[in-house]
């Protein structure tokens, strides 16, 4: 277990709430971002253990804010975990292309996503 926060980035209030309440009863510390700005402003003072990014946000989306996350020496090594409505295949490969280190489907299933997030936190195995 870690005491850095997990970064919510999450336009939708209900998911935020969800996924907050979900993580505080593992004993998780979060922070929430509702845009790509309001997130890069908080990791401007705060590495978190984790990022859940939410993909469809109002203005950069979460798949460009990964991308620059990517980029920048700071963040480059955080894991990134998406969350996404999205059902197709293609998108799940555009999103680990885009460098995120897994996703976790909408809606958000409360019984798994626990074990999921510490998957996530442990150390990363290399796959091909
Ligand atoms: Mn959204």
């Amino acid at each position: 277990m870690t005491d850095d926060p997990i970064l919510i980035v999450e336009d939708n209030p209900q998911n935020r709430k969800l996924v907050r309440t979900l993580l505080h009863l593992e004993g998780y510390e979060t922070r929430e971002a509702g845009d790509a700005a309001a997130a890069l402003k908080i990791l401007e003072d705060t590495r978190p253990a984790l990022i859940l990014m939410d993909i469809q946000l109002p203005g950069m989306d979460g798949v460009e804010l990964t991308r620059l996350l990517r980029r920048q020496k700071t963040t480059r090594d955080i894991p990134i975990v998406a969350l996404t409505a999205y059902a197709m295949n293609g998108d799940h490969e555009r999103l680990l292309a885009g460098g995120c280190s897994g996703y976790i489907s909408k809606p958000i299933d409360s019984a798994t996503l626990p074990s999921l997030i510490k998957a996530h936190l442990d150390p990363p195995m290399l796959t091909v």
